[in-house]
């Protein structure tokens, strides 16, 4: 039976405007919001697709202060999920989160506070899940709308990394069926087919998938071919004397953040690292001292991404190649919000997909070697420690100890994860227009768009 309650769609958009009014201050929702908020308010699952800097966190933060009962946001990192909490409460919208940094007497406060309607949006990991569901049961707390922020971690990150985003299906059903309203900044045909089945969409409800356009006219799109990393530092330097406004270098470890932002340092440029092996009040100091305008500069891993809303970032460079074209356009996107022009310059030298390649390798090593090394306690042994990793996550995911074993599904993963690195590549080495390169791997196509560096020459 599909679920569909009668509502009166003008007058229920009308009142979330008002709402809208109240909480943000604006007067009305961009048309992108709209859609996604007409939907969840006619009772649909959704799906929006909305480029960054869209206001997907409207999309659903109004609906549930419209609405009774709780609603769970599900949120990928500890981090964004206390960034948006704090944004929200500053707002005045009674949100909470639930997480391993909270003292059991804070966790139990949270509950309460949903019992009692002081907490109306609970933000949790996906982890958290299992447990929650349990808890909130028992008191007959469950949801009325589940809101999934980030949601392509679904299918990027659900396979291999963190297996509780698949299950986010079955915490639905145990909820009974609440609607669901899913947002992403990318997401590909097949990303978008895997987060609709994972979250059953079409089970018991009618959806809407919407896409918004991904195009991003202000952001200029170039790629410097560099031989050596003396000739990144030279692109580097020479870009940052150009442009004077704030930048955010992306780099693919630790490391090499410190010893950028050091290089920079010496030279007399304002720049911080930023990374997950930072303490917290390390990382907080510099997201405020780059929010703030005392840093000019934060070199950062993809730590530094989601929920960074700062709108004046002139420059986005990256010091080598992403893995995938989700997280390229994720990461560049954070340029030029406030639709001002900026650039997103890549860094490429042809060793740099290598590098990806062997990631590939450890997250799917070959699989006569790992059936080796299921069978062999001193072969796993003998492994590296991020290959037994993956052994390990495999013997899980495939329970070798129950039969056969089926591979397909890891084949498949191991397929999408070369073809993305690929679609990089082309990106970086077309001679056609790389805004059509990219935004061909999202599903859009565009003729050539004279604002990428191929267009202009
Ligand atoms: P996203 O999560 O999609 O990247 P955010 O939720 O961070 O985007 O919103 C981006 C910016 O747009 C924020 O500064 C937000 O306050 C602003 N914004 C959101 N909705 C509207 C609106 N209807 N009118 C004007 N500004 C808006």
């Amino acid at each position: 039976m599909l679920l569909a309650p009668a509502v009166d769609l003008p007058a229920a958009l009308a009142g979330a405007r008002a709402l809208l009014a109240r909480y943000y201050g604006y007067p009305d929702f961009r048309p992108s919001q709209r859609r996604v908020v007409a939907s969840v308010l006619a009772g649909r699952d959704v799906l929006g697709v909305l480029p960054t800097g869209a206001g997907k966190s409207v999309c659903f933060q109004i609906p549930a202060m419209q609405r009774d009962g709780l609603t769970l946001v599900v949120s990928p990192l500890i981090s964004l999920m206390q960034d948006q909490v704090d944004a929200a409460r500053r707002r005045g919208i009674p949100a909470a989160f639930l997480n391993s940094t909270l003292e059991p007497a804070n966790q139990s406060a949270v509950l309460r506070a949903v019992a009692d309607g002081t907490c109306r949006l609970l933000y949790v990991a996906p982890e958290r899940l299992p447990r929650l569901t349990a808890d909130l049961l028992e008191r007959c707390l469950g949801p009325t709308l589940i809101a999934v922020d980030e949601a392509h971690c679904i299918s990027e990150w659900g396979h291999d990394f963190r297996p509780s985003y698949r299950a986010l299906g079955q915490a639905r059903s145990a909820f009974g069926w609440p609607q669901v309203v899913a947002l992403t900044g990318s997401a590909t045909p097949d990303v978008r087919r895997d987060i609709m089945d994972t979250l059953r969409f079409g089970v018991r409800r009618r959806f809407d998938l919407h896409l918004a356009s991904f195009d991003r006219p202000n952001l200029r799109f170039e790629v410097a071919r560099v031989k050596s990393d003396r000739l990144r530092v030279g692109v580097l330097c020479e870009e940052l004397r150009r442009e004077p406004g704030c930048a955010i270098v992306y780099a693919s470890t630790r490391n090499t953040t410190e010893t950028i932002a050091r290089l920079l340092q010496y030279r007399g440029i304002r720049a911080v690292p930023y990374h997950a092996g930072l303490t917290k009040a390390r990382r907080s100091e510099t997201l405020e001292r780059f929010l703030g305008g005392d840093a000019r500069v934060t070199v950062a891993t993809c730590a530094f991404g989601m929920g960074i809303d700062k709108p004046d970032v002139r420059l986005v460079l990256h010091w080598s190649m992403p893995p995938t074209p989700e997280s390229y356009y994720q990461e560049a996107g954070r340029a030029g919000r406030d639709g001002q022009p900026s650039r997103c310059l890549l860094l490429y030298a042809r060793g740099d997909r290598s590098l990806h390649q062997l990631q590939i390798g450890v997250t799917f090593p070959p699989e006569k070697m790992v059936e080796r090394a299921w069978r062999d306690p001193a072969a796993f042994k003998r492994l590296p420690s991020g290959v037994r990793a993956s052994v390990e996550r495999l013997r899980g995911e495939l329970k070798p100890g129950c039969g056969r074993v089926d591979w397909s599904a890891v084949r498949n993963r191991k397929q999408l994860a070369l073809e993305r690195l690929r679609a990089v590549d082309r990106y970086a080495t077309t001679r056609g227009c790389r805004r059509a390169v990219l935004l061909g791997w999202f599903g859009e196509e565009i003729g050539r768009c004279g604002n990428c560096d191929r267009c202009r020459q």
